[in-house]
């Protein structure tokens, strides 16, 4: 989960990282007061969840409270790279004497923590990356010893920070360590942080990415969730303990594990090539204990996707055999009517693997109209793309 960057910078702070004062307001006109508690200069920086906000005109200087209405006005509503701004931070301003660049993530190709450091920080620093690889730093943190102090010193000299800040810049990168490890992070980059006219080291720009493997253990980090922007039927698959993501597809897919469900999406994607290009909806994996409860959940899910037009069932039975699911199907959608919710998309089913001919028989039996069998997964698939271009 990636994090607003008044909420990264909460967290730099509860950890000791120093930044300058702010606030989050949401209409031009909290401005006002917030510019005149932070002594009238104020930066106004649009809150949107991707990078070079700087460039697109999202970062405003406001001379005084009235400019910073004017200014909170301009940014509010602005379109950044397809995110629209709903919430501006008003920070104090900094004098900038120079704008370097710190960040901690997570460094999958090579199995371990990387540290990138730059004295070539602020907003051309992607650049620097590419023209100028030598100006950027990058030193391995091994997870067991983290960001000792001698760590940070190794770092703040191969990025050659100047002799004036190295104490300061090494001491930032302790604590912004901390953040990485206390809070789960997989990234935190300091972009700029600066040195002030007086000398002094800032976090001037955070961004933080959380991984959402360690929820369990972080139950401070739900709070930070933008439940504004998120799916509504994920959401709701969420609550429902449900492993959903929304495609923008038309067939509806419900499997049992994570494998079997993204094969299926190849597969129906492969097969809606011959039916006017149709595609995969979701991927939906009820997992291995396929209850008529679990499985009326992610019916009600994909049947309440207006994009959805046919629904694919693909099961393999394992330890919850195919009558079982079978059983559960026809549960799920007598629960659905009898929760008034009409099903009127056409369901494909195939069943294979454990009891799979007793599973049939029970769907044979139940004979639901909109339910038809395919004993292949490719046939399954070709069926339910048909369905779905048909409509
Ligand atoms: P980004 O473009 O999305 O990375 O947004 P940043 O928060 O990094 O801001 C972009 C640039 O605005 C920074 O690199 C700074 O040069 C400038 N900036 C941000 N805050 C201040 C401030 O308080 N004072 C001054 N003078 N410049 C600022
Ligand atoms: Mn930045």
């Amino acid at each position: 989960m990636d994090l607003f960057e008044y909420q990264a910078r909460d967290l730099f702070a509860k950890h000791g990282v120093p930044v300058l004062d702010g606030e989050v307001i949401e209409t031009p006109e909290a401005a006002r007061a917030v510019a005149e508690r932070l002594g009238g200069r104020a930066v106004v920086k649009a809150q949107v969840k991707t990078g070079g906000r700087g460039k697109a005109g999202g970062v405003k200087l406001a001379a005084d409270p009235e400019d910073a209405v004017a200014k909170a006005g301009q940014i509010l509503g602005m379109d950044i790279k397809g995110h629209t701004v709903h919430k501006v931070m008003l920070a104090a301003t900094a004098d900038i004497a120079e704008e370097y660049y710190v960040s901690f993530l997570l460094d999958r190709s090579n199995r371990t923590f990387l540290a990138m450091a730059s004295v070539e920080g602020g907003m051309e620093i992607e650049e620097v990356a590419v023209n100028n690889p030598s100006a950027l730093a990058k030193i391995p943190v091994d997870a067991n010893e983290g960001c000792t102090a001698e760590k940070a010193a190794e770092i703040v000299a191969a990025a050659k920070f100047p002799v004036d800040v190295a104490d300061q810049i090494a001491e930032v990168l302790q604590q912004l360590w901390k953040v990485f490890v206390a809070e789960d992070a997989l990234l935190v980059e300091v972009n700029p942080l600066i040195k002030s006219g007086d000398g002094r080291i800032i976090a001037l720009d955070g961004k933080v990415s959380l991984d959402a493997n360690a929820d369990f253990r972080q139950p401070g980090h739900e709070a930070l969730e933008d439940k504004a922007a998120a799916n509504p039927l994920e959401a709701a698959a969420k609550a429902k303990g449900l492993n959903y993501v929304k495609l923008d597809g038309e067939v509806g897919i419900i499997g049992n594990g994570a494998g079997l469900v993204m094969s299926t999406l190849d597969v129906v994607a492969y097969a809606g090539e011959a039916h006017g290009g149709v595609k995969p909806a979701n991927f939906l994996d009820i997992g291995g204990g396929a209850s008529a409860e679990v499985m009326a959940n992610g019916l009600e899910i994909i049947l309440g996707d207006p994009d959805v037009r046919s629904v694919f069932v693909n099961v393999f039975g394992g330890i919850t055999a195919c009558d079982a699911v079978a059983n559960g199907i026809v549960q799920a959608l007598e629960l659905l009517r009898s929760k008034g919710e009409d099903v009127t998309k056409p369901l494909v089913v195939r069943l294979d693997g454990n009891n799979a001919e007793l599973g049939r028989q029970i769907l044979t039996d139940a004979n639901h109209p909109l339910v038809q069998q395919v004993d292949t997964m490719d046939g399954a698939a070709d069926k339910a793309a048909e369905l779905a271009a048909a409509k």
